[in-house]
């Protein structure tokens, strides 16, 4: 049971029901699309007028389309719902240490259309070629709502600031005001790891989706971690929790982490570590290849290269049952392109898991992202439609 906090508990308002019955009926249509509003009705024991009324208002709304008539159980075949694809209802803002996507997407979640162009360590002139593509794609698609933008780094959700992104020494940019000024849109800004979480919790697969309680290890230059607790992202003061990147977990680490350290898990569990294990394995000979490529060579069978992501798999895997000790998670998802390597690094991430489980703890499923390529852009597009379904007041 939750202890109400009265700083922000909303008194409950009459509609305060009728917004519940909108993002519950809304979430059916999301979740078993198509879907008829007797279905609904008989799932939700809510009545057929309810239904009928709030499917009209979300229809008007432009969320909710009609599909033609579904399977008769009897008496008239039923009209199907789904959610409405038609336009553009999201621009996301992917910022990584090495490009920049700019998309838009429908409210399922599907990219639409997709920009991008190669970050500039300059945050003006990265955030020039942001606001423009981005005021384009607002005028072309009148009805998008906000735009969600992911950083690499230390965000302040409330202020829409960039605190501290690291891989380009960024301190103190107003990242929300800059985009939000050139276009009347509100701009939601966070963390890639909170935002890849928030991906994962509303249009992951549905082991992650039915999880309350699950982490994400976003594996990319660093390593990042997002944690839902109870169905939402755990924010901890300012929004700089999960920064476990930067927990200890060793000494001499291949590189230095992006603080300065080389004790942190980040140091031998990123990619740049990978790469510098594989560039010391083939004797510097190979170390300038980028990372999709080294994981491309593991798959089609060079041993150097699936020698270096194994030793990352087992790094990483003494940071996440550290994660799992700690939190008991349902799951631990992890994202990145290491995740296409999955057959060749899973036993080497989950041995010390499984060791861990053996002394009697609650097992925590240890599984890869499905979000595809670009899991920072789809966490960037969340961050605007999971505002669309999610419970309409904090209880
Ligand atoms: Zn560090």
């Amino acid at each position: 049971m939750r202890r109400i906090d009265l700083r922000k508990a909303q008194a409950a308002r009459l509609n305060t029901i009728r917004d519940i019955n909108r993002q519950i009926v809304l979430n059916y249509v999301r979740e078993r699309e198509p879907i008829s509003r007797a279905e609904i009705s008989r799932e939700t024991d809510l009545q057929r007028s309810t239904i009928s009324a709030i499917v009209e208002a979300l229809k008007l709304e432009g969320l909710v389309e009609e599909v033609g008539e579904g399977e008769s159980t009897g008496g008239r075949r039923p009209t199907m719902l789904r959610l409405c694809t038609k336009e553009a209802i999201a621009l996301g803002v992917a910022i990584t240490p090495t490009l920049t996507t700019v998309a838009t997407s429908d409210l399922a979640g599907r990219v639409i259309s997709q920009q991008e162009f190669l970050t500039d360590p300059d945050p003006r002139k990265t955030l020039d070629e942001v606001v423009e593509l981005v005021s384009k794609q607002a005028q072309l698609n009148r009805g998008v709502e906000a735009v969600g933008v992911s950083l690499p780094g230390l965000v302040d959700p409330a202020t829409g600031t960039a605190i501290y992104v690291p891989y380009f020494q960024w301190r103190d940019v107003p990242v929300g005001k800059m985009i939000g000024s050139a276009i009347s849109l509100p701009v939601i800004i966070d963390n890639d790891a909170n935002a890849v979480a928030l991906a994962e919790l509303w249009f992951g697969r549905p082991e992650v989706t039915d999880a309350r309680d699950f982490i994400m290890v976003l594996v990319a230059e660093g390593v990042g971690t997002g944690i839902i607790f109870d169905g939402q992202v755990y924010r901890g003061q300012r929004g700089a929790a999960g920064e476990f990147g930067h927990m200890v977990i060793g000494t001499n680490a291949p590189v230095a982490c992006s603080c300065g350290n080389f004790d942190c898990w980040e140091a031998f569990s990123s990619e740049r570590a990978t790469l510098a294990r594989y560039g010391t394995l083939s004797e510097g000979g190979s170390s300038s290849i980028s990372f999709p490529e080294l994981v491309d060579r593991a798959l089609g069978g060079e041993a150097n290269a699936k020698a270096a992501l194994v030793e990352t798999a087992h790094f990483l895997s003494i940071g996440i049952s550290n994660l799992v000790v700690g939190f008991s998670p349902e799951a631990v998802v992890v994202g990145g392109d290491i995740a296409r390597a999955w057959s060749l690094v899973e036993d080497a991430l989950t041995e010390r898991i499984e060791r861990t489980v053996r002394r009697g703890l609650p097992s925590a499923r240890i599984m890869p992202s499905t979000l595809g390529e670009k899991p920072a852009l789809r966490g960037a597009l969340s961050l605007v439609l999971a505002g669309k379904f999610a419970a309409a007041f904090a209880a």
